[in-house]
């Protein structure tokens, strides 16, 4: 598979191209045609396989589809992470590939301004990029509404059971609408994964890395 099997159209194209990446990683081979057509997906992939991009790209392509016919308050694309750094470097990806088509993202995790956090939030952004617990915070204290979120990402599932953030994993995943498209990525396929994966993802594909 080269990018051009995807279907991307040239503004996407020209920025994978100034990447300098020559071709699409196996996750992204398998992934990326997947998420393009709607289907929720299970990525057994770990850090440096391509993961991110794999679930960024379709991403853009779904948001500027959706935005047309979703006006409106608050993110269409929320990604949940269990990390500060995870965010920073994800929210880095969203900003670099979605300037092509002036999508904003917004990075909040614990740790950082709550204030500040939340007036990137109100200032508007399609792309959210968080932790679980700060974004229940800004949801609770209305800095921000799930109501337009139609593409939820979950990466590094795993971390973010051994951290101890499944309750709030599975309260984000039930504040958004469940006609959804659901993307959960962990590193390992256990038990406890397994059965999130079955409480919040309809009819998934499972691809490996
Ligand atoms: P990730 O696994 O998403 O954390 O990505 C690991 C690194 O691989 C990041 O620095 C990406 O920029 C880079 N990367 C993503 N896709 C490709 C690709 N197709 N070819 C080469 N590098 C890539």
């Amino acid at each position: 598979t080269s990018f051009a099997h995807f279907g991307f159209d040239e503004q996407l194209m020209n920025q994978i191209r100034k990447s300098e990446y020559t071709q699409p990683t196996p996750i992204q081979c398998q992934g990326v045609p997947i998420a393009l057509s709607g289907r929720d997906m299970i990525g057994i992939a770990k850090t440096g396989s391509g993961k991110t991009a794999a679930f960024i790209w379709p991403m853009l392509v779904h948001i500027m589809d959706q935005k047309e016919l979703e006006q409106g308050e608050g993110p269409i694309a929320v990604i949940v992470c269990p990390t500060r750094e995870l965010c920073q470097q994800i929210h880095a990806e969203c900003k670099r590939f979605g300037k092509v088509y002036g999508l904003r993202s917004v990075a909040v995790y614990g740790g950082g301004s709550m204030w500040e956090q939340a007036k990137a939030l109100q200032e508007g952004a399609e792309i959210v990029v968080c932790t679980p617990g700060r974004l229940i915070d800004h949801v609770k204290k209305k800095a921000t509404s799930l109501q337009r979120v139609t593409y939820l990402v979950f990466d590094e599932a795993d971390r973010m059971f051994d951290m101890g953030f499944e309750y709030q994993v599975r309260s984000i995943a039930s504040h958004v609408r469940p006609d959804r498209q659901t993307l959960l990525f962990s590193a390992t396929f256990r038990k406890k994964i397994e059965k999130l994966a079955r409480d919040i993802l309809t009819d998934p594909i499972r691809v490996v890395q």
